[in-house]
């Protein structure tokens, strides 16, 4: 299988939790940035596991407080497009909206902007996304349906939405607009039982794990700090929602993260 969207703390034990993710059987993971520490944690990951850890980088919902005007935003594109460039990204991520600690309009607004700027140059680059969407599922939808790639988009090679926890009207809408669904540890938990429900509906060839390490470690790993090699378990748990043999579905799930993250 394949962690489709994991962080990496710098100044953590990179090496140690790569080898850990190879021994528990893992094709490769998507390290992804999204500020300076995440960045530099994929960066890192990526040099000590090459073709393994395949990396991301992107300006998270965060990023939009420092930006101001139309200006900033064209310049913050402009390196991060050199960045994406230099450090052979597969993705962009993670970018996307947050509005669930009840931001206002004007910070929505900055969101939107930002998150809709990275599309667009995803779009340019033709590079899937790694996309955050929490209590804005309708902004989340406008802006990948206004700004994603069509070519993309049509071959199912848009992105992902991380860290899927959505609803059946959520998923019918981005699956059309090319988008994967990144299942993480919270499938396993006691209270996810509307999510388990939504799981079998999701077209097979787009659904990927994901740990979304170092948050959300699954059941039974659940109080430890989270890592890649603890995506076997949310695996096993998708596997069973779908009927699957765990060997097959863990093949399933690595062939999707390849066509999307590092088609040949
Ligand atoms: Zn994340």
């Amino acid at each position: 299988m394949f962690d489709s969207h994991c962080h990496f703390d710098p100044d953590g034990d990179v090496a140690g939790q790569i080898a850990r993710a190879r021994e528990a059987g893992l094709a490769g993971l998507l390290a992804v940035g999204g500020d300076a520490k995440a960045d530099e944690g994929a960066r890192l990951a990526a040099a000590l596991a090459p073709g393994f850890a395949l990396p991301a980088y992107g300006l998270d919902r965060d990023a939009a407080d420092s930006i101001e005007g139309r200006e900033e935003l064209d310049a913050a594109m402009a390196a991060l497009e050199e960045r994406l460039a230099a450090e052979g990204a597969v993705a962009l991520g993670e970018i996307g909206l947050d509005y669930s600690h009840g931001e206002g309009p004007a910070d929505r607004a900055r969101q939107r902007a930002l998150f809709a700027a990275q599309l667009r140059l995803a779009a340019k680059l033709a590079l899937p996304c790694s996309i955050h969407s929490r209590d804005a599922e309708a902004d989340t939808v406008e802006l990948l349906r206004e700004n994603l790639s069509p070519e993309l988009a049509a071959a199912g090679r848009a992105g992902s939405l991380h860290c899927f926890v959505g609803s059946a009207e959520f998923a019918a809408a981005l699956a059309p607009l090319g988008l994967c669904f990144g299942l993480s540890g919270i499938v396993s938990f006691r209270s996810a039982d509307a999510l388990r429900a939504v799981v079998p509906l999701l077209p097979r060839d787009r659904i990927l794990v994901e740990t979304d390490s170092p948050y959300l470690a699954p059941v039974p790993m659940r109080g430890r700090p989270c890592e890649p090699a603890f995506v076997v378990h949310t695996a096993r748990r998708v596997a069973e929602l779908l009927g699957l043999p765990e060997a097959e579905a863990s093949a399933l799930f690595a062939e999707n993260a390849r066509r999307l993250f590092a088609p040949a």
